[in-house]
């Protein structure tokens, strides 16, 4: 299975996971024509993705759903309460909407969502499984929870946000709410809340570990990695390959056979 995040940060995320025989597209942050170009980068037609899956229906998730999933004719799955809240011009042709719990099959791969804690109308995380392993996905969440946790055990890839640092969101520019937004359990997880959430999901199949969601203000790529880097070096379970997702190109593409 091959992961890599197209897009990451407060201006747009978009990640690919692709197995031998399917491709699966999670959120469409970017412009359509900007997803097209980063797609490109990595060999992968949009025409040829198998379908996309919407974390939530905030703007830097969803800013290219509509002309994309149009353009190329492409499922969307979309949980049911964020389809009702979807804008019109973000809007898919072919939508279908998913409660959490469940596995949702396209091709080789199993796609299930599960409920995070953020400031959406509903937001959700995603495990995907295929032959060669898992994948887990939380990358907007105010905190971890048991379930997080639990849906993202055992996996040979993750996808965690690392916002932000805490001390640089104190002492930012920011204004005193969204402070408070950020940080709070309905906002986005700090460096030190990921680096916790890392550390208990370690196992000896732990291949590969992407930060994302990374603040450009409130954060620093080397703080994250600094941060994972320390909870990893206190344990002998694995020692996974680091890749900081980027606002600006794709990450390099990791591969779990
Ligand atoms: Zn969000
Ligand atoms: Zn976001």
């Amino acid at each position: 299975m091959n992961t890599c995040l197209l897009a990451s940060g407060s201006k747009g995320n978009s990640l690919l996971v692709c197995s031998g025989r399917t491709r699966l597209l999670i959120d469409a942050g970017l412009s359509a024509r900007e997803l097209c170009r980063r797609l490109a980068l990595v060999q992968v037609a949009p025409e040829t993705l198998d379908a996309v899956f919407v974390t939530h229906e905030h703007i830097d998730h969803v800013r290219g759903l509509g002309v994309l999933s149009r353009r190329h004719n492409l499922p969307v799955y979309l949980h049911h309460d964020a389809a009702a809240v979807l804008a019109d011009n973000q809007r898919p042709g072919r939508v279908i909407e998913f409660e959490t719990g469940s596995g949702i099959y396209v091709g080789d791969l199993m796609v299930k969502a599960f409920p995070v804690t953020h400031d959406a109308q509903a937001t959700v995380g995603f495990s995907i499984t295929g032959t060669s392993g898992k994948v887990g996905i939380a990358t907007d969440l105010g905190m971890s929870t048991r379930l997080v946790a639990e849906e993202l055990c055992r996996c040979q890839t993750l996808v965690l946000e690392s916002n932000h640092d805490e001390a640089m969101l104190r002492d930012g520019p920011y204004p005193w709410p969204l402070k408070q937004r950020i940080k709070g359990n309905h906002g986005h997880l700090s460096n030190r809340d990921s680096a916790e959430l890392l550390e208990t999901l370690c196992w000896e199949g732990l291949e590969t570990v992407f930060l994302a969601h990374l603040s450009e203000t409130n954060n620093h790529p080397g703080l994250a990695r600094t941060t994972a880097e320390q909870v990893l070096s206190r344990q002998s379970r694995c020692r996974p390959r680091l890749l900081i997702g980027r606002q600006d190109q794709p990450t390099s593409v990791s591969v779990a056979n």
